[in-house]
């Protein structure tokens, strides 16, 4: 059935390129879970910008943190020092339990640098051939939107139109440690990996699967990179959502929540011997480190560091996942995640995703789909229980099954 859009939305913005399909609902303020439209209309945010606002919009503690540094220095480029990196990048490095930071500002950056890192650490250590660096994917992975990472991607939408690509990348089906074994040769690198797939679905691997990738790179002196930038910091339970599985990466990339919602701060964050093999002047970014973005970082590591928002994350994606598990054969074919992260499949005759995130969007809950009929939900942990309940009753609704 053809949906009408909430009232508000603007028919088109033409001046803004094309390479987003907003749904019609034009935010202007926000707080907490909730974000209100320019005609005044409350929502719902079940998507927390694909887990970017993890403690909620205009977090108090985190924007009095950024007030702060406004009034003190925001840049300085890493020309100079100043005095908020290094107390941010120890307090990171500590809660991943590892040495050293490098400080970027997007997701796709801190991927691009955990794969140039590898690259250099491959030749400079491990004594890979010059030019012969292997880095081993997963099929339906996304790690954003550059050359090379579009590169070895399997999405045609994200990679078709865009090569030549960049070489030097080996994909191989996700969930599937033989596959990924029977790829490492002598030249293999590193193995980049999402511990959850979050734009494939909200996929969660086998049980076995990180473990033996963990094993498989050490056997192998391969380095295991674990993109955490939607899986990490809080989203599914627990600081990295690796510790599901008791596994340590020998890289993370993070990003999105790092920014506290409010600019973009992303890392790659890994022991000495491997960013070490970074010298002067062979990688950087201006804005990467800035005492704005270390202060904004430094408190949402305070913030992690307190442990509440992970039980909080545990305990209300435990009432979450059962209360969406009751519309399944409902509606619903499958539920999965883990924390306050789902992805729901729904019935595809409903319509695609798209079609339910509108009819959602008219009763006051914002979500995104993915590909085909499959939704995800990512609420900013400060949302409360009932508002769960009123989230997933409206997707009751809409699915049919209330
Ligand atoms: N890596 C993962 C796992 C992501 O989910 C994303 C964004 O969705 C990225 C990398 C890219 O981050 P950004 O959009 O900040 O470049």
């Amino acid at each position: 059935p053809a949906v009408s859009p909430p009232a508000g939305h603007l028919s088109a913005e033409p001046h803004v390129a094309h390479n987003y399909s907003p749904l019609p609902v034009t935010a202007a303020t926000a707080q907490g879970a909730w974000i209100t439209d320019i005609d005044g209309r409350r929502f719902l945010d079940c998507l927390g910008a694909y887990s970017a606002v993890n403690f909620g919009h205009r977090n108090p503690r985190i924007v009095a943190a950024a007030t702060a540094q406004l009034e003190r220095i925001t840049l300085t480029s890493r020309a100079f020092r100043s005095d908020r990196l290094e107390p941010f990048c120890a307090a990171l490095a500590a809660l991943c339990a590892k040495e050293m930071v490098l400080p970027m500002n997007t997701g796709a950056e801190a991927v691009e640098s955990a794969i140039k890192v590898a690259r250099k650490w491959g030749y400079d250590v491990k004594g890979v051939p010059d030019g012969q660096a292997k880095i081993i994917v997963a099929d339906g992975n996304f790690h954003g939107r550059t050359i090379s990472i579009v590169s070895f991607s399997d999405d045609p939408d994200a990679r078709n139109g865009f090569g030549p690509y960049t070489p030097g990348f080996v994909r191989v089906p996700y969930g599937d440690a033989a596959a990924m074994s029977a790829a490492i040769d002598d030249n293999t690198v590193a193995v980049l990996v999402e511990p959850i797939q979050g734009e494939a679905g909200i996929i969660v691997p086998p049980d076995d699967y990180l473990p033996r990738v963990r094993a498989l790179c050490t056997r192998h002196d391969v380095l295991m990179i674990a993109d955490e930038i939607q899986s990490g910091l809080g989203r599914t339970g627990t600081t990295l959502a690796l510790e599901h599985w008791d596994v340590e990466a020998d890289l993370y990339t993070l990003g999105k929540a790092l920014g506290g919602g409010i600019l973009p701060v992303s890392a790659v964050v890994a022991d000495r011997d491997i960013l070490g093999v970074l010298h002067p002047g062979e990688h950087g970014s201006t804005f990467g480190g800035n005492p704005l973005a270390a202060a904004v970082g430094h408190t949402v590591v305070d913030m992690l560091t307190e442990g509440t928002w992970q039980a909080r994350a545990a305990d209300l994606g435990r009432h979450m996942h059962a209360r969406l598990r009751d519309l399944i054969g409902h509606g619903v074919v499958a539920v999965r995640g883990l924390g306050l992260w789902a992805g729901i499949d729904v019935e595809p005759s409903l319509g695609t995703g798209k079609d339910i995130c509108l009819r959602l969007a008219e009763r006051g809950v914002l979500a995104k789909d993915t590909h085909g009929s499959t939704l995800r939900l990512a609420p900013p942990l400060v949302i409360t229980e009932a508002e769960i309940d009123w989230a997933v009753d409206q997707l009751a609704e809409v699915v049919g099954s209330a």
